[in-house]
């Protein structure tokens, strides 16, 4: 560990205690305060959007400014539009009722901001990733401490140094460093901790978590298919899946995984992809469009998979590039790998890169048992002009969320919870599921001078006798 990494361990630590402390004077924050911390995190936003796309372009060696703002700067605004509107809506006690024989109590369900919270975010999208969790803290009335990742440290830095230029240091504040800060930050005592990031750390974190009994949501990663039915029209299905697929160059945690498609039909289906790609990046690899891969490792990776899967006899499609300097921009082409064998990385590790196996089937059935014998994914989608047909192949498998259709955007939807289910999360964000994720139901029961307990209480005459017949029925 550094010396700046030790640092950041002791700061974080003072931090906490700074913001449980301060926490515990403005428990019930009102709904004004909330708006106003939310409008100070859309004008960062506003403000500085060049700055925050041109460091996320620097940590990646190249990103298109809009895809940045469209997923991440512009997300984020919209995420605080979204929350401003519907919060006081979702901040107001429930009434329940409650049974006869417990009346004429009244029960309240209020719902009360959890604490302090921590966010630890990954690289892939290093600004949406930190701020849409704070966006529901802040919504919710929590305060946040944030640790991003190392992989991006330009993007870090940037929100490190806005956040303290919006806020006071003991309501959100964010930490740098690597993994050995993350292990440290995920053994804090918060009130609730909210990580995303791979499956392999996402188990470590809730080992962590459950040492202090830290309540802890998991947006984890994992294998998304994309099933393609017999009939759909290849090039629909190429347009989309190619769209979502190349995005942020494949390194999207929805992105489609793999495609299933019918058996005879993958090489045509692939090579409309990869015409896609020609269209979308003409340019090929060296298109200022098209995203590079975060580092070196990560290419290195990635180039292994195509060579693995070379070597294991799949066919391989690409455009036509300049392999040098597309290595040079540390770029992977976009790649379709043609029945690739079974045992192959590509298809026993979430890929995270614009590499993209056509997997033939033969029967439906055969499809959705492939991915049922699997871990549940985050992202799961078909592609069907029957809506019969499209309803049963959701019935037969699980995952996260889901796109008929469509890829990727369902997440874009304020009103759909956006998380993953089993090996790929647990617990869900976005609109008001982000807000009770940060949010603790406080069920209270409250009577008048009269209460039923007294005619429950020893010594049991008649009426408890009645009552528990009742009950019994
Ligand atoms: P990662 O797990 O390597 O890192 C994520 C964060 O965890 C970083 O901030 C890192 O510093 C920190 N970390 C590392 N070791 C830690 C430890 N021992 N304890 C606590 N924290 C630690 O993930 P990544 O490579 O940055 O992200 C890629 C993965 O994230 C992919 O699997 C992707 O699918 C997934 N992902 C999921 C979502 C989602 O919403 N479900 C979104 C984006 C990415």
């Amino acid at each position: 560990m550094s010396e700046a990494e030790a640092k950041q361990i002791e700061r974080m630590k003072t931090l906490l205690a700074d913001q449980k402390a301060a926490f515990r004077s403005d428990r019930h924050r009102p709904i004004e305060k909330r708006k106003a911390d939310l409008d100070r995190i859309a004008e960062l936003c506003r403000k500085n959007a060049d700055a925050i796309a041109e460091a996320i372009s620097r940590d990646f060696g190249n990103r298109a400014k809009q895809e940045s703002v469209i997923a991440e700067i512009a997300f984020v605004i919209q995420d605080v539009a979204h929350t401003k509107k519907h919060l006081a809506k979702w901040m107001k006690p429930r009434k329940v009722g409650v049974p006869l024989t417990l009346m004429p109590g009244k029960a309240t369900i209020r719902r009360e901001p959890k604490g302090v919270v921590g966010i630890v975010s990954p690289w892939n999208y290093p600004f949406q990733l930190a701020m849409a969790p704070l966006v529901a803290a802040l919504g919710a009335g929590c305060r946040a401490l944030i640790k991003p990742s190392e992989l991006t440290p330009a993007t870090a830095e940037i929100m490190k140094s806005l956040i303290a230029d919006a806020f006071e240091e003991d309501h959100v504040s964010v930490i740098t460093g690597g993994p050995a800060v993350g292990e440290a930050f995920s053994k804090l005592k918060f009130d609730h901790l909210f990580y995303t990031g791979s499956t392999q750390v996402g188990r470590l974190v809730a080992l962590a978590a459950a040492d202090n009994l830290v309540p802890v949501t998991l947006e984890l990663g994992g294998k998304s298919p994309a099933i393609v039915t017999p009939g759909y029209p290849k090039d629909n299905a190429a347009k989309s899946i190619g769209w979502g697929k190349l995005f942020n160059a494949g390194q999207t945690c929805v992105a489609p995984d793999y495609v299933l498609a019918p058996k005879g039909s993958e090489r045509d289906l692939g090579e409309a992809i990869i015409k896609v790609a020609q269209h979308q990046y003409p340019e090929a690899a060296s298109d200022d469009a098209y995203t590079a891969i975060v580092s070196d490792k990560h290419y290195e990776r990635l180039a292994g998979m195509i060579e693995e899967a070379r070597q294991g006899g799949a066919e391989i499609l690409q455009p036509e590039h300049d392999a040098q300097a597309a290595q040079a921009a540390r770029k992977i082409p976009p790649t379709v790998l043609i029945n690739p064998p079974e045992d192959a990385k590509v298809m026993t590790e979430e890929i995270f890169g614009p590499i993209l196996p056509v997997v033939g089937y033969t029967e439906l059935d055969a499809a959705t048992d492939y991915i049922a014998d699997r871990d549940h994914p985050l992202a799961l989608y078909v592609y069907s002009t029957d809506k019969a047909q499209a309803e049963e192949l959701l019935d037969r498998t699980m995952s996260g969320g889901a796109g008929v259709n469509i890829n990727l955007l369902h997440l874009s939807v304020p009103d759909l919870p956006f998380g993953g289910v089993g090996a790929s999360g647990q617990g869900a964000y976005h609109g008001e599921s982000g807000f009770m994720t940060f949010t603790h139901e406080r069920s209270v029961f409250k009577t008048g001078k009269w209460h039923p307990s007294r005619l429950l209480a020893p010594p049991y005459g008649k009426f408890a006798e009645n009552i528990a017949k009742k009950q019994m029925k």
